[in-house]
């Protein structure tokens, strides 16, 4: 009925055109809105600033010349008086408008002014007598012009803009004084004022990111209202594991325990992030409650994201638990098939604690009761592993660790739908790990220290940002300073790790570092999570401006995992910018301000590879700068879905039904 073809003035030809930018009937014209919209705003000479963009009134005063610059390259100049001063001006690719300069035609300018060589490069020209919109809409069309949407609008709206509702209920309209829909599509694709734009941002953004909220509210409700298995622990065998470490618990590992083992004993299915820098004893907690689901008669899985940490998890755990009576099964992708069908055997009819790769998950691994799920570094995993992990056991409680730590501001539009724990104080016996920085022209002094420390028979870590020679960046490369440090410290054994590398071979090095056989590692940021060498006292970064705080933070924690006092080098390059940034680091140790710190310099991009989901990509709304409104809806989402009489009630038919549609195409499960 609404069928593009229904309207007058779209043929077989503008239904392809159309169809190219995903419009397929004419809710879908309807509802398609500006991607921007360009200002002219007309000012005076007195208010133009230099080399800005403005919008001015002039008048032609010479014939214009175009110049053919290169192919499909012109320059049409022609002098201008304004407010009688005159002026230049150009315009690229325009030699189309000589015909319409007269002279003495009053014009409309749009461009920057250049006062001091009297030159006005233009980018937008008009008659005035055909200025009148101070806001014009851009769509971003391809192969269909802004005045022609413009105009399909219209004809759309007049046929069937009575049949559009509005999806957000009428009293979150009325609270935060927003336009209705309605109103909305009246001024959207013609606005006068700035108001209007105003007006138009606020019910947008508003509507966005109440949608969002509205669906991964409504996801974590409906995973908290899934069962899970009952699991009866043995709390003093819990109390007693507790005591028998050899040190006592933070107050922030002791709260994070108690959130977790709260979740195991409910009724219903636990989906925890539990986040905290390396070193802050994350492991530790997690030990504690595998060891309750264990001692409930569950299996449990842990995943990581790599072999060797999945080796060294494989390791910690054997130590931690070796007084207790549970079989600890290492699960990887590389066993005989006769080693793999024994390991297979084992899970599927014992109670065991299996810890590995992905590997875990391949279909044929099936478990006995599996009972608890860990994976460590979660944001290397997609996000529907979760599901997964559902259907090989009867919903098992996940723990999902983190040591990069989410800003607050956006752990709940990355994080919403889960409940999270935070350890931030670390362990007291904790050595601050001494940063400093280094320009590419010390490297005599660098030198020094890393000699100062073998010397010591302490380990080194050097990190580059690329595995080898690149011909487009001037960086370091990790085979490169390999070869250079193998001439530099004959005595001393030195060792290359990095993707490209075989992973046996990865794992021979990892082991061979981890028994100081090897002295100095030259490393890409494979070794950036996770790696536990206590006796590695120095970190070297080389390039260190091409990495984010949080990321660097990461690789200090590498070091300082014992007593023994450790040292970064953040080494840059002479004339980069970046050193202000990096300063941060020598004074600043905690995970947390790091990671706000570069959410506000390098944006939100730098989080999203935890969790990528079309989800978040908003038209108006800003994850961050609009976390207040974000906040609110949030809010307002839950007090709808929190309350039962909601789901039947009039006023929301709307927005579920938005929810079963947006909820289908989505990959959330
Ligand atoms: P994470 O998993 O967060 O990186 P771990 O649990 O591996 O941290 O802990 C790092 C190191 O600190 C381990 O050697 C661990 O035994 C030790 N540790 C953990 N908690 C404490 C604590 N409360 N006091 C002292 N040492 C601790
Ligand atoms: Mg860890």
């Amino acid at each position: 009925m609404s069928h593009l073809e229904s309207i007058k003035g779209i043929g077989p030809r503008m239904k392809e055109k159309l169809n190219r930018n995903k419009i397929y009937d004419c809710f879908d014209i309807i509802n398609r809105f500006p991607s921007k919209y360009e200002i002219y705003n007309l000012i005076t000479l007195k208010d133009a600033i230099d080399n800005e963009r403005i919008t001015i009134k002039g008048k032609v005063t010479s014939v214009p010349n175009v110049a053919f610059i290169r192919r499909n390259f012109t320059r049409l100049s022609f002098n201008v008086t304004i407010e009688e001063r005159d002026f230049k001006v150009s315009i690229f690719n325009r030699e189309y408008l000589r015909s319409i300069l007269d002279l003495g035609e009053d014009i409309v300018l749009t461009g920057t002014i250049d006062r001091l060589r009297n030159t006005f490069t233009a980018s937008t020209l008009k008659l005035i007598r055909n200025f009148k919109n101070e806001i014009e809409p851009i769509y971003n069309l391809d192969g269909v012009s802004d005045a022609q949407f413009n105009k399909l609008f219209q004809l759309s709206y007049e046929e069937y803009g009575h049949l559009i509702e509005d999806d957000l209920p009428e009293y979150l309209i009325k609270k935060y004084k927003l336009i209705k829909y309605t109103q909305l599509l009246k001024i959207v694709h013609n606005p006068v004022t700035s108001k209007d734009l105003v007006k138009i941002e606020r019910r947008i953004k508003y509507e966005e990111l109440f949608k969002f909220q509205f669906k991964i509210q409504y996801l974590r409700l409906k995973n908290k209202s899934k069962k899970s298995a009952l699991k009866k622990y043995d709390i003093n065998e819990v109390k007693a594991f507790i005591k028998s470490l050899p040190f006592e618990l933070t107050d922030d590992q002791k709260n994070a325990t108690n959130q977790i083992m709260k979740d195991i004993k409910s009724p219903f299915v636990m989906n925890r992030l539990l986040q905290g820098d390396t070193g802050s004893g994350k492991t530790v907690v997690s030990a504690i409650t595998i060891l309750a689901v264990l001692s409930s008669g569950h299996s449990v899985a842990m995943m990581a994201p790599t072999e060797i940490l999945a080796k060294q998890h494989y390791k910690t755990f054997s130590k931690f638990f070796h007084r207790t009576p549970y079989k600890i099964v290492f699960l990887t992708g590389k066993l005989s098939a006769s080693e793999r069908r024994d390991q297979l055997h084992i899970i599927k009819n014992n109670q065991c604690l299996i810890i590995g790769t992905h590997a875990l998950f391949s279909d044929d691994v099936l478990y006995k009761d599996l009972g608890y799920v860990i994976t460590d570094e979660q944001h290397r995993f997609g996000v529907n592993q979760r599901k997964k992990f559902r259907e090989k056991g009867f919903n098992p409680d996940v723990l999902y660790m983190s040591a990069t730590p989410i800003p607050r501001t956006l752990a709940i539009s990355l994080f919403g739908d889960m409940d999270i724990s935070t350890i931030r104080e670390r362990p007291k016996n904790r050595q601050k790990v001494e940063t400093k920085l280094f320009s590419n022209k010390q490297m005599d002094l660098v030198y020094m220290v890393i000699d100062e420390q073998l010397k010591l028979n302490h380990q080194v870590y050097v990190v580059t940002p690329l595995i080898l020679e690149s011909e487009s960046l001037d960086l370091n490369n990790a085979q490169r300073v390999f070869s250079d440090l193998r001439s530099r410290f004959k005595n001393h054994r030195i060792g290359i790790i990095h993707s490209k590398i075989k992973q046996e071979d990865k794992e021979k090095i990892m082991d061979m570092y981890q028994e100081n056989e090897i002295n100095l590692l030259v490393s890409t940021t494979v070794i950036e999570v996770g790696v536990d060498v206590p006796n590695a006292s120095l970190m070297i970064v080389l390039d260190s401006d091409r990495f984010g705080l949080s990321q660097l933070h990461q690789l200090r924690g590498r070091i300082g995992r014992s007593d023994i006092k450790s040292y970064c080098l953040l080494v840059y390059k002479e004339d980069s910018e970046s050193k202000v940034r990096l300063e941060i680091l020598e004074t600043v140790d905690d995970g947390f301000i790091l990671s706000e710190e570069d959410l506000k310099l390098r944006g939100p991009g730098d989080f999203f590879g935890y969790r990528q989901s079309g989800d978040m990509k908003f038209k108006k709304a800003h994850i961050v700068n609009d976390h207040k409104i974000l906040e609110v809806a949030r809010d307002d989402a839950l007090e709808i879905l929190t309350n039962k009489e909601s789901y039947s009630r009039k006023e929301f038919t709307k927005l579920f039904s938005y929810l079963k549609s947006t909820l289908k195409k989505s990959n959330f499960d």
